[in-house]
């Protein structure tokens, strides 16, 4: 039986494997313990598009640093383990049929290259511009590739012909982040963290300091620090801590379809249609998304589309509007003619998702507590899988009082005591950096 630890990672979703494994493996912290009540990495963690890119339009350079640092130590990973995730370098392409949406894609390349992104390439034909691979994520391009008229159409001949220009952004694509969490835990494990299945239901703490963590079957772990990593219910472990932290929820839906008549090809980038589309006479924002995805069949497709951010109550499990179906279809209809066949034919698909914790500016939470010992590794929002190995690495460098990176204050809980970054952010939006 474990009763005591030198940190208590608190959640196994991908956060909290994320910094268990820099805990356990390149920090070398001996004994490392992590909690979960429910499988490791089924609430939250298995239910995205499992998408990343270094495509970040700002307010300024931070996240892009920080999401780039995250794809440096995912690359690693691959590269150490013969790519159990299957991390590929498909891209993220940005379509579009409006002029003023081409000048658009136009200038936030150049603003995001300008932060770190690599350099914009723009083509009208196809001789200069290197397609993606299918698979692998090696000696491919950075930056991005801005594709005109018939370079468009002729590069992705499954968009729709109105198509009149598309931004292929290269440091991008997708993996398996089921697999990657796997991994990662595994990798603690084998250096010495323990998982322990149980609820945690409260903390005890002394003087204003970490003394150990109470779970549901009656046993405690004393322990002189621990790692918030509660996904969705951050609200409630921070409460047993005492504190309140500034986090929200919005639920979102993903759609997985088959595709048995090969509609999209296999190989195929995320795609997002960036103009706004009209459905049922209800005019919805930019940004269907969809991705190929091997599931059972090998013909999946998965869909995704951000037009719903009403702030929602954490449930679960969450209730998602039977209509969301009918809506993503028609909507990636817009820009995949292909796919109208499937509207309303009783093609009925998965659908299913979670909620993103996020803060007012869309900003992870990653650092000190004000409780001596007391860490957290959330709000990850709707890029926890992209940027989850930097979050542990930072949230572990935290733990042990090692060097931080550049760009740590800007994730730091105690950054909202500062009243002039409180005034900033109202100006962000809690959309900022949200495709
Ligand atoms: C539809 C959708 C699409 C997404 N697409 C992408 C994408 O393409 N790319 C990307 O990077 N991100 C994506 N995300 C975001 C990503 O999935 C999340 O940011 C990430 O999974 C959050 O991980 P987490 O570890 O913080 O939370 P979770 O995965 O929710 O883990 C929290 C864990 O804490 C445990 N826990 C909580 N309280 C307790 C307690 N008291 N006792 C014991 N255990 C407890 C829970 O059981 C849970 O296992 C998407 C999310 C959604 C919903």
């Amino acid at each position: 039986m474990i009763t005591s630890a030198d940190v208590v990672v608190c959640g196994a979703g991908i956060a909290g494997v994320a910094a268990a494994y820099h805990l356990a493996v390149e920090q070398r912290v001996g004994r490392v313990v992590i909690v979960d009540e429910r499988e490791p990495l089924t609430l939250t963690s298995d239910k995205g598009t499992q998408g990343y890119r270094n495509w970040w339009p700002g307010p300024d350079d931070t996240m892009l640093r920080f999401v780039s640092r995250s794809i440096d130590l995912l690359e690693a990973t691959a590269r150490a383990h013969g790519n159990a995730f299957r991390m590929n370098r498909r891209g993220y392409l940005f379509a579009t049929a409006e002029p003023a949406e081409v000048e658009r894609l136009r200038t936030t390349a150049a603003q995001v290259s300008g932060f770190g992104m690599g350099a914009v390439r723009e083509h009208r034909d196809l001789e200069t511009y290197a397609p993606h691979l299918a698979e692998g994520f090696e000696d491919q391009p950075i930056g991005a590739d801005l594709l005109l008229g018939d370079a468009a159409r002729r590069a992705f001949p499954y968009l729709t012909p109105d198509m009149i220009g598309a931004l292929h952004v290269r440091r991008a694509g997708t993996m398996n982040a089921v697999m990657l969490g796997a991994l990662l835990l595994q990798r603690s494990v084998a250096a010495g963290a323990a998982f322990l299945e149980d609820r945690i239901t409260g903390f005890d703490i002394s003087h204003g300091t970490i003394r150990g963590v109470r779970l549901a079957s009656g046993v405690g772990v004393s322990t002189p620090r621990v790692v918030v990593a509660a996904g969705p219910l951050v609200h409630e472990m921070t409460q047993m801590l005492g504190l309140s932290v500034p986090v929200m929820h919005e639920l979102h839906a993903k759609l997985t379809v088959r595709d048995p008549r090969g509609a999209v090809q296999r190989d195929a980038p995320f795609v997002i249609w960036n103009d706004p589309v009209e459905i049922g006479g209800r005019p919805l924002p930019a940004g269907v998304h969809m991705r190929p995805v091997d599931l059972t069949h090998g013909d999946e497709l998965q869909l995704i589309w951000t037009f719903e951010t009403d702030l929602r109550q954490y449930e679960w499990p969450p209730r998602f509007d039977d209509r969301h179906r009918e809506i993503l279809l028609r909507g990636c209809a817009r820009m995949i003619p292909a796919m109208t066949p499937y509207i309303g034919s009783g093609t009925s698909g998965v659908l299913d998702g979670g909620y993103y914790c996020k803060t007012r500016e869309n900003r992870p939470l990653i650092g000190r507590l004000p409780i001596d010992g007391a860490f957290i590794c959330g709000a990850l929002s709707g890029i926890g899988l992209m940027s989850a190995h930097a979050a542990g690495e930072l949230v572990a460098l935290h733990v042990t009082g090692g060097p931080l990176p550049a760009y740590a204050p800007a994730f730091s809980p105690s950054r909202y005591d500062d009243a002039a970054y409180v005034s900033l952010i109202e100006q962000w939006g809690a959309r900022t950096g949200q495709l």
